[in-house]
């Protein structure tokens, strides 16, 4: 027996009456099978539901089969809300995808677990998701350059170039796209340290312009775009 404590991303059915889960742990993504759980009186019901934070016994080494378990948090606040439930999908699919990738996983899923907690009681949820999507771009060894123009290292006047991947001067840009405020958003959610919980300001104006920012990056630097996100998209008007 092993104990594995991690994050349900995602399930799929397996067979008549499996399911397949994969969970987010500090050592990265992992999969377990659920044998019986699609039945009604499957003893692994509260077991198998995503965005659920759970530990699980399981046996077997190279396919894992589920064999008991508790329920940490179930995290039923964050389902509650269409809105707020596909917006933490578009973040499970995302930290899903780039699983596979050699990084810190340990690192995001501590961090995970306390966004998880943040967003859970605020309305006011979107920046935390929008800091996951900034910090996983460090993990991944893409970060924007925050500091000083990427070109000439110039440290004023500055603005953001998607393509040139962080902050360039007025010499070293070609169209000025960002507000002043988008630019602080983006560098407070950044840089933000979740244990000292200082209070997030910020305009919705920025916070749209922000969403942009990320999806332009994310797809030009990584070639990644959420299936979650076409959906967010409707949702939200932006
Ligand atoms: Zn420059």
């Amino acid at each position: 027996m092993e104990t594995i404590e991690g994050l349900i991303l995602k399930q799929i059915n397996y067979k008549e009456s499996s399911k397949i889960l994969y969970l987010y742990t500090k050592n990265g993504l992992i999969s377990v099978l659920a044998h019986g759980s699609n039945k009604l009186k499957s003893p692994y019901l509260n077991l198998v539901r995503v965005f659920s934070h759970v530990k699980l016994s399981v046996s077997g080494k190279d396919l894992k089969t589920l064999r008991d378990g508790e329920v940490i948090n179930r995290y039923m606040e964050l389902t509650t809300d269409i809105e707020k439930y596909t917006y933490t999908l578009h973040l499970l699919e995302t930290i899903y995808y780039f699983s596979s990738h050699e990084h810190d996983h340990e690192k995001l899923f501590l961090f995970l677990i306390k966004i998880f907690n943040k967003i859970k009681n605020t309305e006011d949820y979107i920046p935390y998701i929008n800091m996951v999507e900034l910090k996983l771009l460090y993990l991944l060894g893409v970060q924007p350059v925050l500091d000083k123009c990427v070109v000439c290292q110039e440290k004023k006047g500055l603005n953001f170039s998607v393509k040139d991947g962080g902050l360039c001067c007025k010499e070293h840009i070609k169209t000025i796209k960002y507000s002043n405020e988008t630019i602080n958003l983006l560098r407070l959610l950044y840089y933000y340290n979740i244990d000292k919980d200082n209070k997030i300001e910020y305009d919705k104006l920025s916070l749209i312009s922000l969403r942009k920012l990320l999806d332009e990056y994310y797809e030009f630097h990584l070639n990644y775009q959420s299936r979650s996100r076409k959906l967010l998209r409707e949702l939200l008007g932006y």
